[in-house]
């Protein structure tokens, strides 16, 4: 259905709480076992805890920003969203090379091969198997964006030809995308491949970009229409009003571009998981960082759009005229 978010357990068309706008909840290969393990999510009961208090804190939408083959398991997050009473979106696409390997089969296959199964995933239902072996079975949960991942200020030949997939994915569907910005960079040269690809900025979402703390950089994120994603307040919680995303935040108001904004965690740090005995815990970002935020001076209305209407907006799928699967 067009204009609706899609979640794992169904589409919506609105977000009535606190939107987690790039989440980790499983992380579960073997590769991240062996070269990650910091990062390795794997339990259901702690996932479904973290965010049972997420949803007390206030939250009722958690985006669950791993893409296809690299440890995302869409029958655990149909689980967490049962259990937890959230709605969970689900991503495609692909992410960093670090999570594949040279091997992987993702680089051997071409770019109509990556787009059909990310279109796929979007529209039909995301494999059980996550595509790591030969049996495809697809689940009744959609993916409700498409992912990429680019390696830094320039891009390079695997960035260009995933970016290629991801556009083509999303212009055939109208979901929305969802980036990686490798410590923050390499946003601008996303956003200009996606719209040239017929994708529209205000469609894009740029993940970790107040990891740059250059102010022209960021307003020149939102300048070009897409929606900036600010993620590194639960690593920063003691600074309070200093953290880089409040900075950051601060910087955009400025400049009049409150409907540019969403908030996420980026927890996969099992370290911040405070049902994995770490801290402030995943709820902090409903729990506290509002109050942070009005303290730094940002209004109510303001608030609402950063925490919830920007992301309800940028969610919603848009209206194609092709056919979704063609
Ligand atoms: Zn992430």
């Amino acid at each position: 259905m067009k204009g609706a978010i899609r979640t794992v357990l169904g589409d919506r068309f609105a977000i009535e709480g606190v939107a987690y706008m790039h989440e980790h909840l499983i992380l579960d290969s073997p590769l991240i076992a062996d070269r990650f393990p910091h990062i390795h999510l794997h339990d259901v009961v702690a996932a479904v805890a973290e965010v049972a208090r997420c949803r007390v804190a206030g939250a009722t939408l958690v985006l669950e920003a791993m893409p296809m083959s690299a440890g995302r398991d869409v029958v655990r997050l149909a689980e967490v969203a049962r259990r937890a009473e959230v709605d969970i979106v689900a991503a495609t696409g692909l992410h960093h090379d670090r999570y594949y390997g040279p091997r992987h089969w993702t680089n051997f296959v071409s770019i109509d091969e990556l787009a059909d199964l990310f279109v796929a995933d979007l529209v039909d239902g995301i494999d059980a198997f996550d595509y790591t072996g030969p049996i495809v079975r697809r689940t009744s949960h959609r993916a409700g964006v498409v992912k990429v991942a680019t390696s830094g200020s320039s891009l390079d030949d695997r960035d260009r030809r995933n970016l290629q997939a991801v556009g083509q994915a999303s212009v055939r569907t109208g979901a929305p995308v969802l980036t990686h910005c490798e410590e923050g960079k390499g946003g601008l040269e996303q956003v200009a491949r996606l719209t040239e690809l017929g994708v529209p900025a205000s469609a894009i979402v740029l993940s970790h970009v107040d990891k740059s703390d250059d102010p022209g950089y960021l307003v020149a994120l939102a300048e070009s229409g897409a929606v900036l994603e600010f993620d590194q307040s639960l690593r920063e919680w003691e600074a309070g009003v200093n953290s880089r995303t409040v900075r950051s935040t601060l910087l955009l108001l400025e400049h009049g571009f409150a409907s540019s904004i969403v908030l996420g965690t980026d927890g996969a740090r099992r370290t911040l998981w405070h049902e994995l005995g770490g801290a402030p815990g995943l709820a902090w970002l409903a729990s506290h960082l509002p109050s942070v935020l009005r303290a730094a001076g940002v209004g109510d209305d303001d608030l609402d759009l950063l925490l919830r209407g920007n992301a309800e907006r940028v969610l919603r799928w848009r209206t194609v005229h092709a056919s979704g699967s063609g």
